[in-house]
């Protein structure tokens, strides 16, 4: 078999991949979408080829356990390679698509061309800084990994800073943390900062007995966790306040200069931690029309999946707004709906390669819930819902099973059950520094 789609692919610029007589469907993105496609692709007649930019898989619900020192990163993602070794028909290939050319049936990355036959968009989500530049460079926003690893090490970093100042107004301003966004991801690091200012903090920076770290949740809306149920939105508030989370509802961010943080109303508070949750918006590839984007940045498509006016690409999970009469608002950018519409799409592809009638995509609520630290989360499951004690090993249960791979079950386990008794968490060490340090003139550098 040849190596490549052409014996001059080089030449001609082509990602090297083996050629076929199959059909090639081109995945791009595995994450929660992008890997079902490919589970339910698994050894049949067609050749899948999945390209990220990363050689792994992430999974993005326990990020803000790894920006707090909860658990280590390689607990929370599995390499491509290693879940693909027994499919026959998959190959990998580590590159960033940077255009698509839909006329052609051919993709751009940085490491050349590919054609398709079918084209599976699933790249997925980022955050949105809705273009405030002070927001995205002098705070965080948590999606990735490298994220969250950069938000621990800046975390870790400013107490360091504020362990060595004799300035008690710097050690407070150094060592407080402001979150923006009371979604769950807001919720739960806010929770998890807690936890580490209330058992953490004292044994690793005795210097810092003097001051009392501040922890802000920022929220615009009148209540947390707005696509839960009011009940929800109250007990977690409740939680939190006991924690000594500083929430302010009805309250928006203007602007953020690395230390002072202001608020609508002209108010302001004093923090050096800065991390952004307030958003995320569709990561597309550049190369669709215009009027193929909608809500949120989000590629508009079918009931299965398919952009109306392409026949063979199709978008699926955070990147896709699938827009029916059924379905006008689209559907939350969580996991379930990326499972299921990945897993509908691979049923529809080998229908579509058969010639057969296709199935419309239908979303099965599977409900939502958040952790805000040990024995306290909330949960609303088909209409039931659930806080405290309960709630916290179910969304433990469910967090634990969802991960991938065995090993990553048990280490994150054996943390959980270690913090849970101990109430110490992971080790707080800082592996390469944040990747952007504020100069006091306030250039940015590498
Ligand atoms: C911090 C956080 C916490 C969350 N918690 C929960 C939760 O508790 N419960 C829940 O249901 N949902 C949660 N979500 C949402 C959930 O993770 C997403 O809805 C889900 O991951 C979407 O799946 P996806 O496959 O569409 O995209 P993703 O999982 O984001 O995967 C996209 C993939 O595409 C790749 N990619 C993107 N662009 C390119 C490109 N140009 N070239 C190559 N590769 C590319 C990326 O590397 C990535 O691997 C959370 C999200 C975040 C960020």
């Amino acid at each position: 078999m040849q190596c490549c789609e052409s014996i001059n692919c080089l030449d001609k610029g082509m990602i090297c991949i083996p050629e076929t007589e199959l059909p090639r469907v081109v995945v791009v993105g595995g994450g929660f979408a992008g890997l079902n496609v490919i589970k339910g692709l698994k050894n049949l007649p067609l050749q899948v080829v999945l390209i990220d930019r990363n050689n792994f898989h992430q999974f993005l619900p326990l990020l803000y356990q790894v920006a707090t020192s909860g658990i280590e990163p390689d607990n929370i993602v599995f390499p491509y390679r290693k879940l693909f070794e027994k499919y026959r028909n998959v190959v990998f290939r580590m590159a960033e698509v940077t255009h698509m050319d839909t006329a052609h049936n051919k993709l751009s990355t940085n490491i050349g061309v590919v054609h398709y036959d079918y084209l599976v968009l699933a790249c997925g989500s980022k955050t949105n800084f809705f273009g405030n530049t002070d927001f995205e460079n002098f705070g965080s926003g948590l999606n990735s990994v490298t994220d969250a690893l950069d938000i621990r090490s800046r975390l870790l970093q400013n107490l360091e800073k504020a362990a060595v100042t004799c300035i008690e107004d710097e050690k407070r301003e150094l060592s407080s943390v402001a979150i923006v966004g009371g979604g769950a991801t807001g919720v739960e690091i806010a929770g998890a900062l807690a936890e580490f200012k209330r058992y953490i903090l004292p044994k690793d920076y005795p210097e810092l007995k003097s001051v009392e770290m501040k922890i802000y949740l920022i929220e615009a809306t009148g209540r947390l966790l707005q696509a839960m149920p009011e009940k929800l939105s109250e007990k977690t508030l409740h939680y939190l306040s006991r924690m000594n989370v500083d929430v302010l509802l009805n309250t928006s961010v203007n602007s953020f200069d690395g230390k002072k943080v202001v608020l609508a109303g002209e108010k302001s508070l004093s923090a050096t931690t800065f991390i952004w949750t307030a958003g995320v918006k569709g990561d597309i590839v550049k190369g669709l029309p215009s009027e193929s984007i909608g809500r949120q940045n989000r590629i508009l498509t079918d009931d299965f999946g398919r952009i109306s006016t392409l026949n063979n690409v199709f978008a699926i999970g955070d990147n896709a707004f699938i827009k029916t009469h059924t379905n006008p608002h689209g559907h939350p950018m969580i996991a379930q709906p990326a499972i299921q519409q990945g897993k509908t799409l691979a049923t529809n592809l080998m229908k579509m390669i058969r010639k057969q009638p296709l199935i419309p995509f239908q979303y099965k609520n599977k409900g939502s819930m958040a952790t805000i630290g040990k024995k306290k989360a909330v949960a609303s499951i088909q209409g039931f819902a659930f806080s405290g004690k309960k709630a916290w090993f179910i969304w433990s249960f469910i967090h634990l099973v969802s991960l991938i791979g065995f090993r990553n079950k048990i280490m994150v386990a054996i943390n959980w059950i270690w913090s849970y008794f101990t109430y110490d968490k992971g080790n707080r060490v800082i592996i390469r520094r944040y990747k952007q340090e504020v100069l006091k003139e306030g250039k940015i550098l590498e």
